[in-house]
């Protein structure tokens, strides 16, 4: 094994989503890294829908923005279809998303990694973590190179012993098209971590020259929907629309005929899948009054005839698949570029990691993505941020940085993964949070922009434009309290005439001053749900009290007289922080609760 000559702070392994999101934080903060990743030309490959965002994604797609990172300006400069989505609905709920030119945007990431300045990109195949008195020291790879660095992210993705499934057919892949990765599954093994295994699956692609269109409905994008609050004027690519077709009743019958030949069923693929992601063979099952299934025709980009078909996952053999495809509206013809397969891999069970995704077992190796269990680019790239941040502040011999759960779905989704087990994939959705109306995706910039600037992620100008931003809001707060209108011979403050639900802070334009819409809807926002807010601040503060009680490292719960025989066991696994972590653990009862916080006192006391 070659030594490479020079030494990282931070190395980061797999350049996906998680990969790519950690290594610019990582170097953006200074710390000289090294992306390396099985092969140069799948650098963000979306290894299933291309699009980013969606409910809750886009929400964590721009708080990924807010603190810095890279995800959201690539789908903005990538992006061929943008809407909004739950426009109609309450501003928590409203989530961007992009449908992306899947090509475009590896390239654009890709080419934006390579122009940071500390970033070193890298094409190898890690088969060993190095590990010294429990510390980790460096990588080794296939291609006979060792390389040293203080801290590391392991981000592989559905690549650990990733196992391809197509009907009766089954063959060892990282993706369609990719490698699996054993010899990292097995050292982390060997390492002491305890692995598990959930499976995901894709639908197939089809010429778009085989679909006959005018069956179809077209979907046209929104203007004027972006995720990054720092290029918004930056030019796109042209937009293209999308199209909704349905499943028939002979689709039901093709695929409840051959639900012996799907691996899910026959007992094949023993991991778990994502419930709220089902394939087709799950939905004609377990929505069996259902007579047809919506079915969205996505492009996969503006260079190619590929159409993604969503909704119609599924791991059915090839000749099944044949038949099904064909029963769809306007695809009476389809020809299949890319049959439809499921996946079944690793990942790293819950409870070895801290809030910084450091695992417990190796000081200075954090993982982030996949391999924790979740699913989603968006959910991969959010740990990826967070891994890369605190791998560098490790470096640099700094205290982590965490997001709270009132503070940012990113800090929802850690949290989650810290404290809870794992039965399914995890992934986003906006009813996890507590405090939703104070996650919206409107404010994420005001929200954690101040902590990317503290960190080095965000520069000085960005950081006075947010300053501006801010002032400017209280200021159209404050004006709208001073001036006053007179409606059926009553006094109100424009402020009360705003909060009406009829009245829009642009029909109140000729009175108060237009900060332009970003911030008009800011004030908008603060105004109209001023009561709410408050509420919810006031529980997240009760929230946040827990949280502020520590807990000390190494404190042993075994010798907490009292506590339930579950919750002995889980705070030990999972070895909570702080008493807000601790109650959030599943099988910890208030009961628990009030005797931690006894013995915790007590120990204070004592010490
Ligand atoms: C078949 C399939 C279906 C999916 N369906 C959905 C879905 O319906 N909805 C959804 O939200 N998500 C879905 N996903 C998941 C989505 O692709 C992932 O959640 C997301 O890509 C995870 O990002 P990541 O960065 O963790 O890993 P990935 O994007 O998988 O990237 C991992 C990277 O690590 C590299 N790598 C792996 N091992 C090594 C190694 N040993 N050395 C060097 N490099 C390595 C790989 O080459 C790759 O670049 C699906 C994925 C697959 C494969």
């Amino acid at each position: 094994m070659w030594k490479f000559p020079e030494h990282y702070d931070v190395i980061v392994v797999g350049a996906g989503h998680a990969g790519c999101e950690a290594a610019h934080a990582a170097a953006r903060m200074g710390a000289r890294t090294l992306l390396l990743t099985m092969s140069l030309d799948t650098v963000a490959k979306m290894s299933c829908n291309p699009a980013i965002g969606g409910t809750a994604k886009g929400h964590i797609v721009r708080e990924i923005d807010a603190l810095g990172g890279i995800m959201g300006k690539v789908a903005d400069e990538t992006g061929i279809q943008f809407r909004m989505l739950n426009a109609s609905k309450g501003p928590a709920v409203r989530s961007p998303r992009a449908q992306a030119d899947k090509f475009a945007y590896q390239m654009a990431m890709k080419h934006r990694l390579e122009q940071v300045p500390n970033l070193f990109l890298k094409q190898g195949t890690i088969e060993a973590i190095l590990v010294e008195d429990g510390r980790f020291v460096g990588v080794a790879t296939l291609e006979g190179i060792a390389y040293y660095g203080t801290t590391a992210v392991v981000s592989s993705g559905t690549f650990m012993r990733g196992m391809v499934h197509i009907g009766e057919t089954q063959y060892e892949g990282g993706r369609a098209g990719d490698k699996p990765s054993v010899g990292l599954s097995k050292c982390l093994e060997e390492l002491g971590f305890n692995l598990g295994r959930l499976k995901t699956g894709t639908p197939p692609r089809v010429n778009k020259r085989s679909i006959d269109f005018s069956k179809t409905e077209a979907q046209p994008g929104d203007e004027g929907v972006r995720f990054s609050y720092d290029e918004p004027d930056r030019p796109g690519l042209p937009q293209v629309p999308c199209h909704i077709t349905y499943t028939s009743i002979a689709t039901k019958e093709i695929i409840l005929e051959n639900l012996h030949r799907s691996p899910m069923y026959s007992g094949k693929i023993r991991g778990r899948g994502p419930r709220y992601c089902p394939s087709i063979e799950d939905k004609v099952v377990r929505f069996a009054d259902k007579e047809r299934h919506q079915i969205f025709l996505e492009p996969e980009g503006l260079g190619t005839e590929e159409i993604y078909v969503n909704g119609i996952s599924s791991s059915l053999p090839f000749d099944v698949q044949f038949k099904m495809i064909r029963t769809l509206a306007g695809l009476e013809n389809a020809e299949i570029m890319r049959p439809a397969y499921a996946i079944e891999y690793d990942y790293v069970k819950s409870g070895q990691l801290s809030c910084a995704l450091e695992t417990k077992l190796i000081e200075g190796l954090f993982l982030a993505g996949q391999i924790n269990g979740t699913t989603g680019y968006e959910e991969a790239a959010g740990q990826g941020i967070i891994a890369g941040i605190n791998a560098a502040l490790k470096a640099a011999g700094k205290p982590s940085f965490t997001l709270k759960r009132s503070e940012a779905y990113i800090g929802v989704m850690i949290d989650e993964l810290t404290t809870r087990e794992l039965d399914e994939p995890y992934r986003m959705f906006t009813s996890r949070a507590e405090h939703r109306l104070l996650l919206r995706q409107d404010n994420a910039d005001l929200r954690l922009r101040e902590y990317g600037y503290s960190l080095g992620m965000i520069d000085q100008a960005r950081y006075e434009k947010l300053m501006a931003k801010k002032s400017a809001i209280e200021q159209g707060l404050a004006d709208l309290n001073k001036k006053y209108v007179s409606i059926d011979g009553k006094s109100i403050s424009l402020m009360q005439l705003l909060c009406r639900p009829e009245t829009s802070y642009s029909q109140l334009l000729e009175s108060v001053r237009d900060f332009g819409p970003d911030i008009n809807t800011q004030i908008e926002m603060c105004a109209k749900f001023a009561g709410y807010i408050k509420r919810q601040e006031v529980e997240a503060s009760k929230l946040e009290k827990a949280d502020a009680i520590q807990i000390p490292p190494n404190f042993n719960f075994a010798d907490v007289k009292g506590l339930s025989n579950e919750a002995r066991e889980k705070l030990n696994r999972f070895s909570p922080t702080s008493v807000g972590q601790a109650s959030r653990i599943s099988g910890v009862s208030p009961a628990d609760i009030s005797i931690l916080m006894v013995a915790l006192e007590s120990r204070k006391r004592s010490s």
